[in-house]
């Protein structure tokens, strides 16, 4: 059963029409990729789903029913959390007051050993007391995955969790989000420009340009796509 379904969303900004009649599922349990090149509406999407923004038209169904009716400080009790594009750490606070906070900010109070234990469960329990800012950005960018995770999400969006990284950094992030759906049972959404990560691990994926739909398939199917290959050809041109 699909876990999230994007249904017909059609969103403008004024004259721009970021999403239109954009449709897609999301399977349980599965990683699902979302790729397009710049400005395609991929992170539209996450802020539609996290319902940052309201679609002028069309619906978003989780688990069966419309989150249109749900507000923004809800999902996360829904059941959905993401990351951002950009870290949104408090500098000069520790690793745990990080998660702490962004718990409370996504709209769960959550306790102190909650949150050491999933900074134990990212591999980060050891610098939990250091500032966030005196971390290298790869560590960063797992505890803005912390932050999201503390919140026990069904549904975990992530918006370019490889920006940044260096090759390494990106082969433990793909094992990690693969762990991440194999022992919480995580269903995730991955919006990233890193094609090896997302063909990895993605068992599918949907491409967007100038916000519409323009392929779906398998990894594989979705590389083969002659769409596809032309709307990145001509992003690059
Ligand atoms: P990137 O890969 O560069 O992050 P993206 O695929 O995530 O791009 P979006 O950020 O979703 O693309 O943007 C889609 C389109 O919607 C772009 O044309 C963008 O300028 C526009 N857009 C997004 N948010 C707003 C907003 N709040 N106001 C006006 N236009 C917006």
């Amino acid at each position: 059963m699909a876990l999230l379904s994007v249904r017909d969303v059609t969103l403008r900004f004024g004259g721009i029409v970021a999403l239109d009649e954009v449709s897609f599922t999301v399977a349980a349990g599965t990683i699902t990729g979302l790729i397009g090149p710049n400005g395609a509406g991929k992170t539209t999407v996450f802020n539609v789903v996290t319902r940052l923004y309201r679609p002028d038209e069309g619906d978003v169904l989780f688990e069966g029913e419309s989150l249109l009716r749900t507000p923004a400080h809800r999902i996360v009790r829904r059941g959905i959390a993401r990351t951002f594009q950009n870290l949104n750490l408090f500098r000069t606070m520790s690793v745990l007051e990080n998660v702490l906070v962004g718990a409370h900010a996504r709209g769960r109070r959550v306790g102190a050993r909650e949150a050491l234990d999933t900074l134990d469960y990212v591999g980060l329990a050891d610098v939990a007391a250091r500032p966030a800012s005196a971390l290298p950005y790869g560590t960063q960018k797992r505890v803005e995955i912390a932050r999201a995770l503390v919140a026990k999400p069904r549904l975990l969006l992530l918006d370019e969790p490889a920006g940044g990284l260096n090759h390494e950094e990106v082969d433990e992030l793909g094992v990690f989000v693969q762990r991440l759906r194999d022992e919480l049972g995580l269903t995730v959404l991955l919006v990233e420009h890193h094609m090896g990560l997302v063909m990895r691990i993605s068992e599918h994926v949907n491409v967007l340009s100038f916000g519409r739909k323009i392929a779906d398939g398998t990894p594989e199917q979705v590389q083969a796509d002659d769409a596809v290959i032309e709307a990145y050809l001509g992003a690059d041109a």
